[in-house]
C-alpha cells in the first residue's frame, strides 16, 4: 500500500504539487495557514486537517513546501510541530527552499526522535509544478532517498541526489543564482530591444532559437512581452535565495561579481513595494535605471 502523506504549505508550488499525489492515489492529509487552500485540497480529493499536529500524527512521509528557514523551523521544531507530533521512522521530506545549514541542524535534530529528512527543493516554477516535470535536487541518506523516489517521480521528471544532508539545498542555491543572472540578462536585452525600436516579439522568437535560449526566456516571455507581473516567482523569494547564496558562497570563498549585483536589484525592487511581484519584473528594475 502507499504511505500516507501529510502536505504542509498549499501555496503556489504546495497546491499543485500535493494534487498531483492525490491523483496518483495517495492519501494526501493537508494543512497550511489559508482556509481557501485547505478546501481546495478537499475539492481534489485531499483531506484538510485542523492543525498542523492532527496533518502529521500519523503520516509515513511528511512534505513541507513553505516560504523559508524560519517557516520550516516552526513546524519542525514548535509545540504543534513535527518532531513533537510526528511518528518515529516517520521520513521527512522539505521541498521548501532554506539554508543547507538548517537542513543539516534539521536532519541532526530529528535523527534524534527517530525521523529520517531528506532535503529536495525544487526548480521548475509553478508551471513545472501543475505539469509534474519539476528538478528536485535532494540531500540525504542513499535508502531515503530510494525510498521517496515513488514520490519524486509523481512530481517531478528530473530527480537526483547530490549528496549528504544539505547539498540539494546548496545546489538549489546555485539554480536561483543562474535564474536571477538569466532573468536580468534577458530583462536588460529587452530594454535595449525596445529603446532601439525592434520588434520585441519578432526577436524573442528568434533569439529562443539559438544559444540565447533559454528555459527562462520561453518561460517568462509573456511577462516580458506583457508586462506581467503576476507571481509565480516572487521577488520576495527570489531576494531570500539570492541570500542564501551570496551566505553560502562567502562561506567557502567562492565568488559571486554578477550575482552580488542582481541580488542588489533584487533587493533594491523589494525595497520600492515590488516583492509581491514576479521575478520577471527585474525588467521593472532596468527600465528604472534606463530612465524608460
Ligand atoms: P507561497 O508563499 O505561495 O506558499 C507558501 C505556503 O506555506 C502558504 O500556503 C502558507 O500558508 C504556508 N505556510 C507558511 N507558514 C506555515 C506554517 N507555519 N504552517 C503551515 N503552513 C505554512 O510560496 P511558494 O511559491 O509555493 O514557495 C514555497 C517554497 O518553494 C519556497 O521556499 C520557494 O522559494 C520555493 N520555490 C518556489 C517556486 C515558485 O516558482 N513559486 C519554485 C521553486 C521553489
Amino acid at each position: 500500500t502507499l504511505p500516507k502523506i501529510a502536505w504542509i504549505g498549499l501555496g503556489i508550488m504546495g497546491s499543485p504539487m500535493s494534487e498531483n499525489l492525490v491523483k496518483a492515489g495517495y492519501d494526501v492529509t493537508g494543512f497550511t495557514l489559508e482556509q481557501d487552500k485547505l478546501d481546495r485540497l478537499a475539492g481534489a480529493g485531499g483531506t484538510a486537517a485542523g492543525s498542523l499536529a492532527e496533518a502529521v500524527r500519523d503520516a509515513d512521509v511528511i512534505v513541507t513546501m513553505v516560504p523559508a528557514s524560519p517557516q520550516v523551523e516552526a513546524i519542525a521544531y514548535g509545540p504543534d510541530g513535527i518532531l513533537e507530533n510526528a511518528r518515529s521512522g516517520a521520513l521527512l521530506i522539505d521541498m521548501s527552499s532554506i539554508t543547507p545549514q538548517t537542513s543539516v541542524e534539521l536532519a541532526k535534530a530529528a535523527a534524534g526522535k527517530g525521523i529520517r529528512v531528506l532535503d529536495a527543493p525544487v526548480s521548475g516554477g509553478e508551471a513545472g509544478a501543475i505539469e509534474a516535470v519539476l528538478s528536485i535536487m535532494v540531500g540525504g541518506e542513499q535508502a531515503d532517498f530510494d525510498e521517496a523516489g515513488p514520490i519524486f517521480d509523481v512530481l517531478g521528471r528530473t530527480v537526483v541526489r547530490c549528496g549528504p544532508h544539505g547539498s540539494g539545498q546548496t545546489v538549489k542555491a546555485a539554480n536561483q543564482l543562474i535564474v536571477a543572472v538569466n532573468i536580468q540578462a534577458c530583462a536588460e536585452a529587452v530594454v535595449f530591444l525596445e529603446k532601439s525600436g525592434v520588434d520585441l516579439k519578432a526577436a524573442l522568437e528568434v533569439l529562443g532559437g539559438g544559444l540565447a535560449g533559454s528555459t527562462v526566456l520561453t518561460r517568462k516571455k509573456d511577462n516580458f512581452l506583457g508586462r506581467d507581473f503576476k507571481p509565480g516567482f516572487r521577488i520576495d523569494l527570489h531576494h531570500k535565495d539570492m541570500g542564501i547564496v551570496t551566505d553560502a558562497a562567502r562561506s567557502v570563498g567562492a565568488a559571486l561579481p554578477v550575482g552580488a549585483v542582481v541580488a542588489q536589484l533584487v533587493a533594491s525592487l523589494r525595497a520600492q513595494g515590488d516583492g509581491g511581484l514576479d521575478h520577471s519584473a527585474l525588467l521593472r528594475a532596468v527600465e528604472r535605471l534606463s530612465g524608460a
